[in-house]
């Protein structure tokens, strides 16, 4: 590709000196794989359940923000320290950007990456976004796997969650980027739409598999506070689905895509053998990563950041040489340790309790030996070797297990435990 002005290699302006070292690659803890999450802050509109930062783009000046995005990912790879594994560029809609300016954001971030060789550059897209344009952009820079917001193949369900795009889009979608030569494809579903029933969850999962997509996340939805969805629940305009219907419909979609071929490796995602999003498995595992753009927050072993969730002020204090960092803390070994449960407890294949012993100090078959025997009896889960498994009931009521399993680490009144099963992953936010 063409180098444009947002080629991240580009010699630094004097004016992005930082008053402050900002946080990059060599504060990143040096084992294991590196992360680079990226986050583009714009839609074409703003779906009602949506709780990640993004805004209706409008006349935004997205040259402006693309240009303070690539500054910033050139600071924050400076340096030495660990190779960047895996690329994501989220957010937000990076796909409704033109191609040509979609073009030049992912040459620089191609350019500022190639020399640490990643395994795997995701970029997420709508399917009303996407032609034949962005899908060679795409594939010339080096992206390699694409992340659909399918959702849902039924207009009443889209409807209810303001998609723009129209369920025949879906497979359009599809086609364009496997003829542009992009082979790795996840599509997104969302189970727990009212209105929705088991034979349309069907539909959409056997529809979804007859595309032949590699991965398969499946969520369901959640109300989270400050969202359009939520203020009409509020309201008494939305009767929200009941837990034992989500149970089926998440019950469900496990037999089928079991069927499919497809391993359940996480609580909320599927693949084909050899087609884990690596991207996400470096949150599940608690792995450093690097955020870049408005709201995205980054991990580097010992501390966190987190980017100003503005796009307007994110711009502004990136181009005065600011950090763009609102948020930043030292992450104790209790906090280490809480989430590095938290998120690998989400992985299928289950959580080694001795390498959780060695990595953090806390071994939870001493710390939590009742609870594990409870457990197990209760047929939530079973302890195979030094592996901590869920069960398919276990899975179902995942929240609750790590829950109790977290307090077995820090008994602290007001511990904050995030939210987990089947809500959207974190996305470096
Ligand atoms: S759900 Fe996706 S498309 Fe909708 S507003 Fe959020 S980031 Fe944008």
């Amino acid at each position: 590709m063409e180098k444009g002005p947002l080629h991240a290699g580009a010699r630094r302006d004097p004016a992005m000196r930082p008053n402050r070292p900002i946080i990059g690659r060599a504060k990143c803890s040096p084992t294991g794989p590196l992360g680079l999450y990226l986050h583009w802050p714009y839609c074409t509109t703003k779906c009602g359940y949506c709780d990640f930062y993004s805004v209706p783009q409008g006349d935004a000046d997205l040259s402006r923000t693309a240009r303070a995005l690539c500054q910033e990912l050139s600071l924050r790879l400076a340096g030495a320290g660990p190779q960047v594994r895996t690329v994501f560029f989220g957010g937000g809609t990076p796909t409704t950007m033109a191609a040509p300016l979609l073009a030049e954001v992912l040459a620089a971030i191609h350019e500022a990456v190639t020399s640490d060789a990643p395994v795997e550059f995701t970029v997420e897209a709508n399917p009303a976004t996407v032609d034949a344009a962005k899908a060679q952009v795409l594939r010339d820079c080096g992206v390699d796997r694409i992340s659909l917001g399918a959702q849902s193949f039924h207009h009443a369900e889209l409807a209810f969650l303001e998609r723009l795009h129209d369920p025949a889009v879906i497979p359009v979608a599809v086609r364009v980027l496997r003829d542009g030569g992009i082979a790795n494809i996840n599509l997104d579903l969302i189970f727990g739409v009212p209105g929705q029933t088991l034979a349309s969850w069907r539909e959409s999962l056997l529809r979804a598999l007859a595309l032949g997509p590699q991965h398969l996340a499946c969520y369901g939805l959640t109300y989270e506070p400050n969202t359009a969805l939520t203020q009409r629940l509020r309201q008494g305009a939305i009767t929200p689905c009941d837990d034992g219907f989500e149970a089926e419909q998440y019950a469900l979609a496990i037999e089928v895509l079991a069927e499919a071929g497809f391993e359940h490796y996480e609580i909320s995602n599927f693949a084909l053998p050899g087609r884990r999003c690596a991207h996400n498995l470096i949150y599940w595992h608690n792995a450093p990563y690097l955020a870049v753009g408005p709201s995205a927050s980054g991990f580097t072993g010992t501390e966190r950041y987190k980017n100003i969730a503005q796009h307007g002020e994110y711009v502004r204090r990136v181009e005065a040489g600011e950090d763009p960092a609102a948020d930043h803390e030292e992450v104790g070994r209790a906090t280490v340790a809480l989430e590095t449960l938290m998120m690998g407890m989400r992985l299928v294949e289950g959580f080694d309790l001795a390498e959780f012993a060695g990595r953090t100090g806390y071994d939870l078959r001493i710390l939590a030996a009742e609870r594990l025997a409870s457990m197990q009896t209760q047929g939530l889960a079973e302890i195979r070797g030094e592996t901590l498994v869920l069960t398919r009931r276990g899975l179902l009521l995942a929240d609750g297990i790590i829950a109790e399993l977290a307090m077995a680490l820090d008994e602290r009144p007001g511990l904050a435990l995030p939210v987990v099963r089947t809500s959207r992953p974190a996305k470096g936010q």
